[in-house]
């Protein structure tokens, strides 16, 4: 069987890694961005790009290779990301830029380098990773939330955009997960969490990627445009 093509950003660990893994099991080969190589063998089938995804001349490069030597992409996931939480009264320009370059213009940045090749191959799937404070909202995190919601704009419009040439574009809100973004929360902090979450659990990294792999797989043929939260019914 014909391997099918996917690129993402970040990707070296937690949630990225997980899609990868994922991906890899669905006869996929892999092009991944992100700035360090992820140490564990994975095959054959897996290619790291070293990107800097807040550099967009870089990014747009990274793409391009990724695009030269995979010939299709049947699948896109703007899945890198970063934190810089503090509150409004504090928060510096910096925080504010690093975060929405980051999480937001990224994923602006891949849809358009690669829109071209997906709207002349009539097909594809674009899967970006928000958060469920996108939907939400969180105190101490007005940054990461904008950018999130930012992505759910993004998405919908895409979706819009892209549908009449059937590229799928939706997204994923996932909510507490453990990975290293939250392993700086305290047992207590947690606990705190978990009880605000009627599923009564964190969720794992291969949670939210077995969503990815239904949102990119013909499972979900007749969905685009959606935000499917990943959390254990925390944003009901
Ligand atoms: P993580 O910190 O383990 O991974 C973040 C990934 O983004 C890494 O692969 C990192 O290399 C990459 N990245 C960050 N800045 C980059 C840059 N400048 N250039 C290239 N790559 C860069 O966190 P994670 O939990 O795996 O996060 C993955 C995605 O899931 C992020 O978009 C995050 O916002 C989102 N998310 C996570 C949670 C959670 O609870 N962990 C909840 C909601 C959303």
């Amino acid at each position: 069987m014909e391997k099918q093509k996917a690129i993402i950003t970040g990707g070296s660990r937690g949630i990225g890694l997980a899609i990868i893994k994922k991906l890899l099991e669905d006869n996929y080969e892999v092009w991944y961005l992100s700035r360090t190589e992820v140490e564990e063998n994975l095959g054959p089938f897996i290619h790291h790009i070293k990107t800097d995804v807040s550099d967009k001349e870089n990014l747009v490069e990274s793409l391009n290779t990724a695009v030269k030597e995979a010939k299709v992409v049947d699948l896109l996931v703007n899945n890198a990301g970063i934190t810089r939480d503090g509150l409004l009264m504090r928060m510096s320009d910096e925080n504010w830029d690093d975060v929405i370059t980051v999480n937001l213009t990224s994923a602006f940045i891949t849809c358009r380098a690669l829109s071209r090749t997906l709207l002349k191959q009539k097909h594809g799937a674009i899967v970006n990773i928000s958060s469920v404070v996108g939907v939400s909202g969180n105190a101490g995190q007005a940054n990461y939330s904008a950018s999130k919601a930012g992505l759910i704009g993004l998405t919908k419009s895409l979706a819009k955009e892209f549908a009449s040439r059937g590229i799928r574009v939706n997204a994923v809100a996932p909510g507490f997960i453990e990975t290293s973004m939250t392993e700086k929360l305290s047992d207590a902090q947690k606990e705190a969490i978990v009880a605000q979450i009627p599923l009564k659990k964190l969720g794992s990294a291969e949670m939210v990627a077995d969503t990815v792999r239904f949102l990119a797989s013909s499972a979900s043929q007749y969905i685009t445009g959606q935000v499917i939260c990943v959390d254990g019914g925390m944003v009901i």
